[in-house]
């Protein structure tokens, strides 16, 4: 059995920078299923094709995460920064709410834990995907900090940013992620629960390294 880290949470906690630093520091896979569902909408948007389709195109996806950058790579082409938009993350998050789509992807997510282990990011790690993960992260951070977050990483990309039009989208997305039917956002029962609101990047990653080393 391959060991596996669960990082669950809302979008702009920071799951990604955790999960690709504990990949780094361990030597192990990552995956980031958000990622997946990014992929996904945004496909299902350009093809204009029915969500009622969405399940069989997440069967054809060939998606990896190489840890050394921040890249994602759709049939080796690089898309990060075409998926890693609001508008993406919307798509995604009206995709992610069909049982039948999360069925097609099961497998495919099951499929990145390889030796010698896997760093799982996403919204139902803990709960569903991997839910006998030794370790389960649920990293949370206020809709405030997190809206806040996204300007500073808009601002210093050099593209224009409006604070409460992102600050309602995150909490948009928040409540379509944990009022939906399958698989809400919520922590495992099992779950350790980090606020990193008042936290940096390399202190979210400390505290977890403690308790994956113990
Ligand atoms: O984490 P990220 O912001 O990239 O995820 C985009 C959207 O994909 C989420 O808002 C959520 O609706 C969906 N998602 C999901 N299950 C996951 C990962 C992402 O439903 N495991």
């Amino acid at each position: 059995n391959v060991p596996v880290i669960t990082v669950d949470g809302p979008g702009g906690a920071g799951k990604g920078t955790l999960c690709r630093g504990l990949a780094r520091a361990l030597g192990w896979h990552y995956l980031d299923s958000g990622a997946l569902y990014r992929l996904l909408g945004l496909r299902a948007h350009q093809l204009g094709v029915p969500a009622e389709q969405a399940a069989a195109l997440a069967r054809e996806l060939d998606v990896s995460f190489p840890v050394e950058s921040n890249e994602v790579y759709l049939a080796g082409e690089p898309v990060a920064a075409r998926i890693r938009t609001e508008e993406v993350g919307d798509m995604a998050s009206k995709v992610a709410v069909r049982d039948d789509v999360r069925q097609a992807l099961l497998a495919r997510q099951r499929d990145f834990a390889r030796a010698p282990g896997l760093i799982a990011d996403g919204r139902d790690m803990g709960t569903v995907v991997f839910a006998d993960a030794p370790l389960k992260v649920f990293l949370d951070a206020s809709a405030e900090v997190r809206a806040r977050r996204r300007e500073k990483e808009l601002l210093d990309a050099g593209k224009s940013a409006i604070f409460e039009k992102i600050f309602r989208e995150i909490c948009e997305r928040d409540r379509r992620d944990r009022e939906r039917s399958v698989a809400p956002l919520r922590p495992a029962q099992d779950a350790q629960v980090l606020d990193s609101s008042g936290l940096n990047a390399a202190e979210v990653l400390d505290t977890v390294m403690q308790w994956a080393r113990q």
